[in-house]
């Protein structure tokens, strides 16, 4: 007979994520200051969120809808779920597949900005 232990006081391991909050205005101006030393990373992370407030604010959702916004994670095929939080108006990001996910703020009346609001 196999007796068969069940470990009741396993350990679960804390996800371990990257959550980036980024004020986009803060990201803009900072883009426009230092335009050629800024690392090629943050460039394409201001990419990746311009895609993102585009893209959200085009198809709005409160619950995380799937993009055809493409995680910019290295070797990340994942594709990115967005939604627009209906109490603070972040933009709220996150990939399914590596986990990666984030906040964007003041993104109203930037040009990427599709809703009504602004037209
Ligand atoms: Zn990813």
């Amino acid at each position: 007979m196999t007796i068969i232990t069940v470990v009741s006081n396993f350990i679960i391991e804390p996800t371990i994520f990257k959550m980036y909050i980024n004020n986009i205005q803060h990201l803009l101006d900072a883009s426009e200051k230092m335009s050629e030393e800024m690392p090629k990373g943050v460039r394409e992370l201001i990419g990746f969120l311009t895609l993102i407030i585009d893209t959200t604010t085009t198809n709005i959702s409160q619950t995380l809808t799937t993009t055809n916004v493409k995680c910019f994670e290295k070797g990340c095929s994942g594709l990115i779920k967005t939604a627009l939080r209906p109490d603070t108006g972040e933009i709220h990001w996150y990939c399914p597949e590596c986990e990666n996910e984030g906040l964007i703020s003041d993104w109203q009346k930037t040009k990427w900005d599709n809703s009504a609001g602004n037209k």
